[in-house]
C-alpha cells in the first residue's frame, strides 16, 4: 500500500540507486534519501505536520520505502566496493615503469646460417647454386657415378629404396649429373640440399642431413686449383689463419680423390678435445672427376678435366658452434637454437 506522494519519491530514489556507477555515487544517493537532510527523513519527521488519516497513510508508505531503499542500498555498495577492490588488485598488477613488451623476434637455425654462409663464399668465387630431384633414380644416384649395381661401394651408403629403381638420395652427387647433361662445359656449381641415409638417429648419425657439393670442370682443371679454391674456402669459413691438408682417400667418382683437413682452429694443430689431440679437423671429400663420370655426360675427358667436393652442413656447424650432438639440429628446442641469436 503506497502513498503517491511517496511513491514518487522512493521511485526517484530507485532511479538514482541504478545510475550510480560507484560506492561514492550509493554514498551520495542516501544522503539525499535518507540522510539528516534527506528527502524521507524529512518526510518523515514533518508526518506531525498532517491531518491524522493522512500521517498514517504517508508514515506507512514511507517506512516501507525507508526499508526498500536501505535494503537496495546495502545490495549495491556491497557489489560496488567488491568490484573496486578487484579494480585496485588489478592495478597493484600493473608496473607501469616496466619497459614494454618485445615482439617475439626469430632467429636464423644455425644450419641456415652455415648454409649461408658457405653458398656465399663459392657465389662469390664464380660458383652458382644448383637445385636437384631428393627422390633419384638408382641410374642418377649410382650408375652414372661410376658406381654400377654390384660395386662394392653401394654397401658404403645404405641407401632409403622407394622401388626397385627410385631411391632417396644418398648424396647431392646426381645433381652434378644432371647438370652436366644438361649443358656444356665450363660448369662452376654448388649444389646444396638435403640427403638420406638409413641410419638410425645419434650423436653422429642421422637418416636425413644436409651436403654441400662443389663441381668445376672446365679445361685445364687441375687439382692446383681445388686445392687453392678449398684453402681460400677454409679461410673464409673458419678464419684468415686456417691451413687444409689433402689426405689420400677413395671415390668412385673421383680419381685422385683426397679427404681434406682443417687445422684445428681451436688448438692450432697442439691437439684438443675438439681434433681428439689430432691437430686437424676433417671437413670434406674431394677429388679429380672420374674420366669415366665424364664419359657418362658426354664430355670428352681428353679435352675437359674437372674437380669435385662434398662436405656435410652438419658437421661444418658442429665444428664451428663446438656442437657434440648431431640430434640437438633436429630437436627444435628453442633454448638451443636461440643461441644462435
Ligand atoms: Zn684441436
Amino acid at each position: 500500500m503506497g502513498h503517491p506522494r511517496v511513491d514518487a519519491i522512493a521511485q526517484e530514489a530507485r532511479e538514482a540507486v541504478a545510475a550510480a556507477r560507484s560506492s561514492a555515487d550509493l554514498e551520495q544517493a542516501r544522503v539525499r534519501f535518507l540522510g539528516r537532510q534527506g528527502v524521507l527523513t524529512q518526510l518523515l519527521r514533518s508526518l506531525g505536520t498532517l491531518a491524522p488519516e493522512e500521517r498514517r497513510l504517508v508514515g506507512a508508505a514511507a517506512n516501507e520505502a525507508k526499508r526498500m531503499l536501505e535494503a537496495l542500498l546495502e545490495e549495491r555498495l556491497a557489489e560496488a566496493l567488491e568490484s573496486e577492490r578487484r579494480a585496485q588488485r588489478t592495478r597493484a598488477r600493473l608496473d607501469l615503469t616496466l619497459p614494454g613488451r618485445r615482439p617475439a623476434r626469430g632467429v636464423l637455425h644455425p644450419l641456415t646460417r652455415v648454409h649461408d654462409e658457405i653458398v656465399a663464399i663459392f657465389a662469390g668465387l664464380g660458383f652458382s647454386v644448383v637445385d636437384g630431384p631428393e627422390v633419384e633414380t638408382d641410374y642418377y644416384n649410382f650408375e652414372a657415378l661410376n658406381i654400377p649395381r654390384d660395386h662394392p661401394a653401394r654397401d658404403m651408403q645404405d641407401t632409403l629404396y622407394l622401388t626397385e629403381s627410385t631411391l632417396l638420395r644418398t648424396h647431392t652427387s646426381p645433381v652434378q649429373i644432371r647438370t652436366m647433361l644438361a649443358q656444356k662445359p665450363p660448369v662452376r656449381i654448388i649444389v646444396p640440399g638435403r640427403v638420406f641415409r638409413r641410419d638410425v638417429a645419434d650423436a653422429s648419425h642421422s637418416p636425413m642431413f644436409h651436403q654441400v657439393e662443389g663441381l668445376a670442370v672446365d679445361r685445364n682443371v687441375t687439382m692446383a686449383d681445388l686445392k687453392g679454391t678449398l684453402g681460400l674456402f677454409a679461410r673464409e669459413m673458419f678464419g684468415p689463419e686456417s691451413r687444409i691438408r689433402f689426405r689420400p682417400s677413395f671415390f668412385p667418382f673421383t680419381e685422385p680423390s683426397a679427404e681434406v683437413d682443417v687445422l684445428c682452429f681451436v688448438c692450432h694443430g697442439q691437439g684438443c678435445r675438439l681434433c681428439k689431440q689430432g691437430g686437424w679437423l676433417e671437413i670434406l671429400g674431394s677429388g679429380m672427376v672420374h674420366p669415366q663420370v665424364l664419359k657418362n655426360v658426354g664430355y670428352d675427358p681428353e679435352e675437359v678435366t674437372g674437380w669435385a667436393f662434398g662436405m656435410g652442413i652438419e658437421r661444418i656447424a658442429m665444428l664451428k658452434y663446438g656442437i657434440d650432438d648431431l640430434r640437438l639440429f633436429f630437436d627444435n628446442d628453442l633454448r638451443f637454437l636461440r643461441q644462435f641469436a
